[in-house]
């Protein structure tokens, strides 16, 4: 079944992209938890960060650049954010295609509520 984020990467649905390349996209979280609230998604459909495979893992370093990369381009370098996957039922995950949560631009509570 189409993940709801291969139709994104497709482009068969919009998204308010800020960044792309040939493996990673990220764009705006629709209902956003925090002032700054973008997902960091792979091409590559892997439903989550337990069923990434040893040739998937250099996805987790880039994934950290370019979260460090926008983290930089929308201010939130000095006063800290968050990266975060939810990994299966347990965790919250809706939306089964692997993707990362970058929160921040403003206090973000503890961690667990
Ligand atoms: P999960 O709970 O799977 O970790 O996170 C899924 C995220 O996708 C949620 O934060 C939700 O707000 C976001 N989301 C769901 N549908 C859409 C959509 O159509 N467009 C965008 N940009 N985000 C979405």
């Amino acid at each position: 079944m189409t993940t709801l984020f291969e139709k994104i990467i497709n482009g068969d649905l919009p998204c308010e992209k800020v960044f792309e390349n040939d493996r990673i996209i990220a764009f705006k979280d629709i209902f956003p938890k925090a002032p700054v609230h973008i997902l960091i998604v792979t091409k590559k459909v892997i439903p989550n960060l337990q069923s990434m495979k040893e040739e998937d893992l250099p996805l987790i370093g880039e994934i950290v650049k370019v979260a460090q990369q926008l983290a930089q381009e929308f201010g939130l370098e000095e006063e800290g954010y968050r990266l975060l996957t939810n990994n299966g039922n347990h965790a919250g995950q809706v939306i089964h295609h692997l993707h990362f949560h970058l929160l921040g631009g403003g206090p973000l509570g503890r961690m667990v509520g």
